[in-house]
């Protein structure tokens, strides 16, 4: 499997395209800002895409669907049912932002987790992972010891949870069951910035050492 990001917009947030092997089968997970650009991959180099993947329902995760619709008017879109509410009401979220978008393609498939999901040979484990969002899953490639974790953990810090369904202790819970629970070599994509490595975060991570009351975690 390949991994190809593309990062955009004031939130720095990462798109994946997820490629497998020479098949070239692929699916696209959380198209954001830089949609644009992930379509043009798509295009320029006749992939087949299977799915929209969303991690969660966030604007910067999300804005970017109707643009990967554009170019593939039947493509199913995949979320969980708990982030269904904040997806259909993705103009409200951009407006506490004072920001604009264009309503988002409605979603076509429920993500249930512990479901597996398959595209040409590669599959995704599908693990729910909330508290940053009430319906944040992690897609989870123990072939390919990766993960795409959208806003749960990144590169020495988690993902927030002041936002409306976000909840810290619900968060830690996940982190410590679904993240820390996988292979330290496993490298985790991330929502925004770097990718890093389970074992990085566990030693590293401030949020999650015990010194600073990561035991929690
Ligand atoms: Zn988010
Ligand atoms: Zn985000």
């Amino acid at each position: 499997m390949e991994i190809r990001t593309f990062t955009g917009g004031g939130f720095g947030e990462n798109g994946y395209l997820a490629i497998c092997g020479t098949s070239l089968t692929c699916v696209a997970i959380d198209p954001g800002a830089a949609a644009g650009q992930m379509a043009q991959e798509i295009r320029g180099h006749d992939l087949d895409l299977e799915a929209v993947l969303l991690t969660h329902a966030h604007l910067d995760h999300i804005e970017g669907v109707h643009e990967i619709r554009a170019i593939a008017p039947d493509v199913p879109i995949w979320l969980h049912p708990d982030d269904l509410g904040m997806y259909r009401g993705v103009q409200k979220q951009a407006a506490m932002f004072g920001l604009r978008v264009p309503t988002q393609p409605e979603p076509t498939d429920t993500i249930v987790p512990g479901q597996p999901f398959h595209f040409g040979s590669c599959s995704f484990e599908v693990r729910f992972a909330p508290g940053h969002a009430p319906g944040h899953v992690i897609f989870y490639a123990p072939d390919h010891s990766l993960a795409l974790v959208g806003d749960v953990v990144f590169q020495g810090s988690i993902g927030r949870t002041d936002l409306p369904g976000g909840d810290f202790r619900t968060l830690m819970t996940s982190i410590r069951t679904e993240v820390l629970s996988l292979p330290d070599d496993t490298v985790l994509y991330t929502g925004h910035g770097p990718t890093t490595t389970v074992g990085h975060e566990r030693l590293g991570n401030p949020f999650l050492v015990p010194h600073y009351g990561g035991d929690l975690a």
